[in-house]
């Protein structure tokens, strides 16, 4: 159930075509067209990245986390993980992990359930929904809180306990590790750099991370 995969990759980062630095709290958004490789690095430890993925040509069909977890038989990802779309398809798979894995099941934070989990006062605090919304307004295609579904949490650290119970818990990552994906088909990435500070999956430090794109066949 918990089997981690750790593996590097060979892609080196001079050899990438795209390198960005997203700020903590900050969303981002960029198309990958299929076959190119993705690499998401936690630079300075313990960061939660929230994750949507799109088919790029039908914003409709999204990742599904029920269908990835099913298929899979496992609720942790890791290298190897096929990540499904609501309509069956292979978004992309995980091809590296130094981290060796990632939530899935925790969803992503919002200014409703810090008021519920923490206190109310914590409602006016930026949130992952926010950043979303931000992310996907921004790219400006129509999309809108509709399209805000399941979404994975990379490098979050999201233990089920044996009675089922879902725990926040220390992050398992640490300074650059990184998890990368290759794309199966063209897709939209849009990320919430998560910028929660009432939990530990941050260390109650939002951090920044980095966004590395390889084009096709490329090492
Ligand atoms: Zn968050």
């Amino acid at each position: 159930m918990s089997t981690n995969r750790l593996q590097h990759s060979p892609l080196q980062p001079e050899a990438a075509m795209h390198s960005f630095i997203v700020q903590a709290g900050d969303p981002f958004v960029l198309e990958i067209r299929r076959g190119q490789n993705v690499r998401i690095v936690d630079l300075e430890g313990n960061q939660a990245v929230d994750t949507i993925f799109y088919n790029a040509r039908d914003y409709s069909d999204r990742y599904s986390a029920q269908d990835t977890i099913r298929e899979q038989g496992s609720i942790y990802l890791t290298t190897g993980t096929n990540l499904l779309s609501t309509e069956g398809n292979t978004l992309l798979t995980i091809t590296a992990d130094t981290c060796g894995r990632h939530d899935t099941l925790g969803g992503a934070c919002a200014t409703e359930s810090n008021m519920v989990r923490y206190a109310l006062e914590k409602g006016y605090m930026h949130a992952c929904r926010n950043s979303f919304m931000k992310g996907i307004q921004s790219w400006n295609r129509g999309m809108d809180k509709k399209d805000i579904t399941s979404n994975i949490n990379f490098f979050m650290n999201v233990p089920v306990t044996p009675e089922g119970k879902l725990t926040f818990e220390d992050g398992v990552s640490d300074a650059g590790k990184y998890v990368e994906l290759q794309a199966k088909m063209d897709v939209l990435l849009v990320i919430s750099n998560c910028p929660q500070l009432n939990n530990p999956c941050n260390g109650y430090n939002p951090t920044p991370v980095q966004i590395l794109v390889w084009d096709s066949n490329v090492q």
